[in-house]
């Protein structure tokens, strides 16, 4: 097995200079009128320089690497509205000077690959949980290498992930990273540090907090509530934003990450997972769907061979998805 160390440390560069921007990008635009109003700018400009930089990263360092991305150059061009394309050409360009537009242009578009089961090609999702990026709280900037279906290589840049859950002060600002069999770790953003990561050691259940997305309409928070009444739960939910609840199981701070699904046809998008999932499995976790089968990176942009989510540490995984399945009867 490669050790992909040049790919990790391009992809721990990128993933920090564009989180770096959309906490800029948050910072300055977002103040309580943009909030209250709902306006969507903040994240439009956020989403689309992140993805613009990371990509350009990627194409200077691996030509070759085809990449999966949730945004394309036509929907900025289509947003129609200047000032936002404005702003997102001046926050790429404080990490790389003299690109020009058109140049821009094409480091978004370079992010509709098909994916599948053969070759290697890159995830990313420039804003995960843009909800929580608005509110001010949990957000990832996700990236991942995938060879031939495999996820080898993931980085969370997770701008306002605490040190400590219980400690308001707590400093925020962390990098989780993985690599196919070579554990994961954090890194503190600015700091060079990495510190290995490993899942709680909770024995059973009942002992277990779990974390699922604060949008009801992302995971059934009603399925969620019954299932942990199943396991004996008592703990309060972690309710969380972005793939930081993949973060949060493999770190300990929780030990069960449900997403369980709010509507049949709906199919879970390679980007929102593949980095998440390889940091949980190298701190010692086990992420499958919701029928315990495992997660199938390698079926094109979407896991549409699976349906939803339940991660966990592994010495409760098998419980966990029993209640699961004897809830869902999926
Ligand atoms: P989270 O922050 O965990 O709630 O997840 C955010 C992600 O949910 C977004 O990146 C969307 O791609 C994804 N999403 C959108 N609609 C749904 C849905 N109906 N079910 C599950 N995930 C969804
Ligand atoms: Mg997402």
């Amino acid at each position: 097995m490669p050790n992909y160390q040049l790919e990790e440390s391009v992809a721990l560069e990128a993933v920090v200079q564009a989180a770096r921007v959309c906490q800029k990008v948050r910072a300055d635009l977002a103040s309580e009128e943009t909030l209250i109003k709902k306006d969507r700018s903040p994240v439009t400009v956020a989403d689309f320089s992140s993805q613009a930089i990371i990509s350009r990263f990627l194409k200077k360092n691996f030509p070759n690497d085809p990449l999966v991305a949730e945004e394309s150059a036509s929907d900025l061009m289509q947003s129609g509205d200047d000032f936002i394309r404005e702003r997102v050409f001046e926050c790429v360009r404080t990490t790389e000077r003299n690109l020009s537009d058109e140049e821009i242009l094409q480091a978004l578009d370079g992010g509709g690959y098909g994916g599948g089961p053969a070759g290697r090609f890159w995830t990313l999702d420039p804003i995960d949980g843009t909800k929580g990026f608005l509110r001010g709280e949990q957000y990832a900037v996700s990236l991942a290498l995938i060879e031939n279906g495999q996820v080898v290589l993931g980085v969370l840049g997770c701008p306002n992930y605490p040190e400590d859950w219980r400690r308001s002060d707590s400093r925020a600002g962390y990098l989780f990273a993985a690599k196919k069999d070579q554990g994961a770790y954090q890194q503190k953003i600015g700091d060079s540090e990495k510190r290995p990561i490993q899942v709680s050691d909770v024995q059973s259940p009942g002992e277990a907090i779990f974390c699922e997305s604060v949008e009801s309409g992302h995971s059934s928070h009603s399925d969620s509530k019954t299932i942990a009444e199943r396991l004996g739960v008592t703990n309060p939910p972690l309710r969380l934003d972005s793939q930081c609840k993949y973060a949060a199981v493999a770190r300990g701070d929780a030990s069960i990450y449900l997403r369980l699904p709010t509507r049949a046809d709906y199919q879970e998008k390679i980007w929102d997972h593949a980095a998440g999932v390889i940091v949980l499995e190298e701190a010692g976790g086990r992420a499958t769907d919701i029928h315990g089968r495992p997660l199938d990176f390698s079926l094109g942009r979407t896991l549409r061979g699976n349906k939803g989510v339940a991660a966990a540490n592994r010495r409760i995984h098998g419980q966990v998805v029993e209640a699961v399945r004897s809830v869902l009867k999926p």
